[in-house]
């Protein structure tokens, strides 16, 4: 529970409230197991911050492997569920790109799920997990011959296929291979989503996908969607699995979805009708949301699947066809929440800040900003530098009774713009070497993380059943030293 009280900054945003209680963990943004301790500390299904930090050190990625199986499962049954009377259930890609290691590899195919890549490195990241071939997919806009032939090597589930050069690419391969590679295309419906607003266009000013605009090739009159399925059908190494989108990311409300959903149906519907080609499977792409900060409201799965189900359900019934094989490829949903970064607080320093007077005609007020360093940055989260990201942050190594104050969290390098937490209240007694936990870094975070100013990459630790082992281990000096070729290494 938050609440407005005397210590509210101007400096914060209109969102920001502050906190009742400092050391309390607002739920929808920690993973399931992760509350304070008898001690005032944080502890992650009962293994302490300073516990991690002593044994991993920081900046520390820490994953609850418990709740990461949870999510998964959860979307699986969810969608399975809604749509067990439609097409009998859901394959459920995790997009790996949101993270992806041996072990998470793993346990996404122990619950049930598939595995969504897109690269080369992704595919060999899954092989070397040993996920099935039929179980993985392969996105991208720019595949190479190595990458398609890889994937072919790997008899994976399907190739998602972005453009009409890559559609004769990918036939081309096939045929000289002897082989037909499943595809799927992937279409841009013009509807772009994110966190409560969607907009519709007619028009795609994107790199990926095949616009469904209808003057979009040089044929007049056909679009570049509808140009593949036709090309698609008439390869001898293409086996044509059905259409793919994806409308964005961190989208809250099902409208987005229902609308692709309608638009990619009725296309369908329309090729079926022109080419009698019936394609049994539709993939609704990933972007379901998370709770980054206290006033992020992601909806339960089942209330998307639901909702999704409705559409898919009704529209197939007016277009008269039969429902594809629906497939969903969700990866911040599976894995943001789970994670939280442990940094170790460095400096601090307070600025004075003007805000103008209301009136205008009386003097500006000046009011504090404290800064807080911390001993990683946009190398581990670059998220805020390029989205605007926000996220929030607790005094993770100890209870506090201070008094809130607005803080911004920094990172440590030469950017002033590397910043982890743009505004949040923290005790006004945090010092150096306090711990603060920032949550929701579980996705597009470490997949992210750079080496900006030689700083050694994080490790990522999973902790189930009060135990915590490295998943990832963290960078060394030597790895960052090891490629450089300028004087010789013994
Ligand atoms: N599928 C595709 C094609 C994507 O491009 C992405 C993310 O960019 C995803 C799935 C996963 O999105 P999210 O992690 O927001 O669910």
């Amino acid at each position: 529970m938050t609440t407005e009280t005397s210590n509210v900054s101007p400096l914060a945003p209109e969102w920001l409230a502050v906190p009742e209680d400092l050391n309390v963990l607002q739920a929808p943004m920690w993973a399931a197991g992760v509350d304070r301790n008898a001690d005032g500390e944080v502890a992650i299904d009962g293994v302490a911050v300073t516990q991690l930090k002593e044994q991993f050190g920081t900046p520390l990625f820490v994953m609850s492997e418990t709740d990461f199986r949870l999510r998964a499962r959860s979307f699986k049954d969810a969608f399975d569920a809604a749509f067990a009377d439609i097409c009998g259930g859901v394959d459920v890609y995790y997009a790996g790109k949101s993270f992806l290691c041996t072990a998470v590899a793993q346990w996404v195919t122990e619950e049930g799920l598939r595995l969504d890549t897109c690269s080369g490195g992704e595919l060999a990241v899954a092989a070397r997990a040993g996920v099935p071939g039929g179980n993985l997919s392969l996105h991208g806009n720019n595949k190479s011959d190595a990458e398609i032939n890889r994937a072919l090597d790997m008899l994976v589930g399907r190739i998602v296929v972005d453009s009409l050069d890559e559609l004769e690419r990918v036939a081309r391969i096939a045929s000289s291979r002897g082989e037909t590679a499943k595809v799927m295309l992937r279409l841009t419906p013009g509807v772009h989503a994110h966190t409560h607003e969607f907009i519709a266009t007619a028009h795609e000013d994107q790199k990926f996908g095949l616009s469904m605009a209808g003057d979009s090739t040089a044929q007049q009159g056909l679009s570049a969607a509808e140009e593949a399925v036709a090309a698609a059908a008439s390869y001898p190494g293409i086996e044509l699995l059905g259409l793919h989108c994806h409308i964005g990311s961190q989208i809250f409300e099902p409208d987005g979805f229902e609308l692709a959903a309608q638009k990619l149906l009725g296309f369908q519907a329309a090729m079926q009708a022109k080419y009698s080609i019936v394609l049994p499977e539709l993939d609704l792409g990933g972007g379901y949301g998370i709770a980054y900060t206290p006033v992020d409201t992601p909806r339960p799965p089942a209330e998307i699947a639901d909702a999704m189900a409705a559409v898919v359900r009704s529209t197939c019934a007016e277009l008269g066809i039969e429902p594809p094989r629906i497939s969903i490829e969700p990866g911040r949903a599976i894995v943001g929440s789970t994670t939280f970064t442990l940094y170790e607080v460095g400096t601090r320093k307070t600025v004075r800040v003007d805000v103008e007077s209301a009136a205008g005609d009386q003097e500006n007020v000046t009011y504090p900003r404290r800064y807080v360093s911390v001993d990683g940055g946009m190398s581990d989260n670059a998220r805020p530098v390029l989205y605007d990201a926000d996220y929030s942050a607790i005094l993770a190594s100890r209870a506090s009774v201070a008094d809130p104050q607005l803080s911004r969290v920094v990172g440590k390098h030469c950017e002033s713009g590397d910043i982890v937490v743009r505004d949040v209240y923290l005790p006004a007694d945090v010092a150096a070497g306090d711990l603060l936990a920032v949550p929701g870094t579980g996705a597009y975070c470490w997949a992210l993380s750079s080496n900006y100013n030689y700083l050694a990459r994080p490790g990522v630790v999973a902790v189930r059943d009060g135990a915590a082992r490295l998943i990832v281990r963290g960078e060394t000096e030597e790895d960052l030293l090891n490629r450089d070729m300028g004087v010789a290494n013994v």
